[in-house]
């Protein structure tokens, strides 16, 4: 039988560990071990459930996501890893009913207006009465419709800064007061640091296809609604919203898919100390002085934590790895009386952008975009600070934190009460940074890979952070081992199956 080791146990690991356990299922001779460093499983996975005994409703609870509280839902991956694992009834929309996105801009809130998407507006009225742009600002933005697409020289790889993109073609004004804390929001990403190429290589496509952003997002707006149109919703079916959860917290994903790897084939609390090769094994030392020698190897951590495990291994990778930062964050979630907080509930959540000098990158308003976060009159909120442009901040205590953040959800939203809990959830070195030159880094670490029988890396540092590209890696990972022993997975009977 054929060992394989899985170093990391969040999402990634998890879905290679599960991948592993479908093909020994489909009759492979292949099994694995999984060592985890943490106490617990799921990596930036994490929800808890915290009890409301401040109420009188007996097994009330907040249910509170310390890492993702979703997924994007036009991948389907987790809905086919919910279908295969039983719980997509689970699956839980947001509640768009109450959708809007507030934006801070010099020190008053605006509605994200009506019509933007991503960057660029594609309604005309909602774009031209928002205060959230001033008028030399709107003017810029529609001289996108002017600005000529950029000329890529053959043979060249069209990349560039999220920032100089926006500025070149929508203004700096865009970038200050939208793109960069949207993205500093969802990808805690510097835009003058960020590969667009890495990140968005739909917005330079779009830009060649259609010569404006404004233009290109009005097509894709058309498709959308085109195919709203041509699918309606089935009757009684969940409504399909951009971002999905999960009614026990995003931990639920992971749980799951740890469940069904087998628990029994899980270490926790130990982690790997250094990777050597032996003839064809990978040897792995432990924390607890112990060994575990295999016939493959998929490191599923952190770029930053494979580069160390890699050095032994194969120092091009590892110096390659060691191109790729990662910068720190923590969520901070308060639990309120409804009836104190003072505010309008209605809404999704804040983006504070860099210009407005907050202490706050974002803040959701957990309990109004998911339904039932929160037992019945109280609220669930919860503020990120830190991110690429702000890591001194996560020098402070937990409890300083916990402070900052709570002054700011007051001086920005106007929130009074006083909390009934609080919880801080830190990720130090969480959030890995695609930065320009990633995708080359990405193909020297490919070609190498490629080159290494039973070597894989994945996970949220290299091709995606969003959870369905962490899951789709883990699984490639485990096709690409297989693949060098000349194992193919019946990759179509899992996704048929998946249909059912
Ligand atoms: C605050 C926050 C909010 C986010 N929000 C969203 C969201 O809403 N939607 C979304 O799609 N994505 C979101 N993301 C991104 C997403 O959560 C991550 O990209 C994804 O969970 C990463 O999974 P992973 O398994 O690749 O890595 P991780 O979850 O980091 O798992 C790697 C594991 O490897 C272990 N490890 C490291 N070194 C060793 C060692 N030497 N030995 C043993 N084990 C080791 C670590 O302890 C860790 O558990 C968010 C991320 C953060 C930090």
């Amino acid at each position: 039988m054929k060992k394989i080791i899985i170093i990391g146990g969040g999402v990634t690991g998890l879905s290679a560990a599960y991948k592993v356990k479908r093909a020994s299922e489909e009759g492979n001779d292949v099994s694995f071990v999984l060592i985890e460093k943490d106490d617990r499983l799921g990596g930036k996975i994490m929800s808890e459930m915290i009890a409301d005994e401040w109420g009188d409703k007996d097994g009330a609870e907040f249910v509170v996501d310390g890492g993702p509280d979703s997924f994007i839902t036009s991948k389907p991956t987790v809905f086919r890893i919910a279908k295969l694992l039983g719980f997509e009834d689970d699956t839980l929309p947001s509640d768009d009913s109450r959708k809007k996105t507030l934006i801070l801009s010099r020190g008053k809130l605006f509605k994200m207006p009506d019509g933007v998407m991503m960057f660029a507006p594609t309604k005309f009225m909602p774009f031209v009465t928002t205060g959230l742009f001033s008028w030399p600002g709107k003017i810029r933005m529609g001289l996108d419709l002017l600005v000529p697409k950029k000329r890529i020289a053959a043979g060249v790889r069209n990349d560039e800064t999220l920032e100089s993109f926006i500025v070149r073609r929508m203004g700096r004004e865009c970038l200050d007061r939208l793109a960069e804390p949207l993205v500093g929001g969802v990808h805690a990403s510097d835009p003058k640091q960020m590969s667009l190429a890495a990140t968005f290589p739909n917005l330079l496509d779009m830009e060649q296809k259609h010569g404006s952003m404004v233009l290109g997002f009005l097509a894709q707006r058309k498709k959308v609604d085109a195919m709203r149109k041509k699918y309606p919703q089935k009757p009684g079916a969940k409504p399909r919203t951009f971002f999905t959860s999960l009614t026990g917290g995003m931990q639920e994903l992971t749980d799951n898919m740890a469940d069904a790897a087998g628990r029994e084939n899980i270490t926790t609390g130990v982690s790997v100390e250094s990777v050597k090769r032996d003839g064809d094994s990978y040897v792995v030392a432990l924390s607890d002085g112990s060994t575990v020698i295999g016939d493959a190897l998929i490191v599923a951590t952190e770029a930053w934590a494979a580069e160390q495990l890699m050095r032994d291994v194969d120092v091009e990778i590892a110096e390659a790895l060691s191109g790729i930062p990662a910068s720190s964050s923590a969520t901070v979630s308060f639990g309120f009386r409804e009836d104190e907080v003072g505010i309008d509930l209605e809404a999704f959540g804040v983006l504070c952008p860099q210009k407005e000098n907050c202490r706050l990158m974002a803040a959701t308003y957990s309990s109004t975009k998911w339904p039932g976060r929160a037992p019945e009159g109280k609220i669930l909120m919860r503020g990120f600070v830190g991110g690429p442009q702000n890591q001194a901040i996560m020098e402070n205590s937990d409890e300083k934190l916990t402070e900052i953040a709570l002054a700011e959800l007051r001086g920005i939203l106007g929130i009074k009460g006083e909390p009934l809990f609080s919880r801080i959830y830190r990720w130090r070195l969480g959030m890995p940074q695609y930065t320009m030159g990633h995708l080359d880094r990405m193909a020297l670490i490919d070609r190498r890979i490629a080159a290494t029988a039973g070597l894989a890396l994945a996970g949220g540092s290299y091709t995606g952070v969003g959870i369905p590209n962490c899951i789709e890696s883990g699984e490639r990972a485990v096709s690409k081992v297989l693949g060098d022993w000349d194992i193919e997975l019946a990759e179509d009977q899992i996704e048929e199956k998946s249909q059912h």
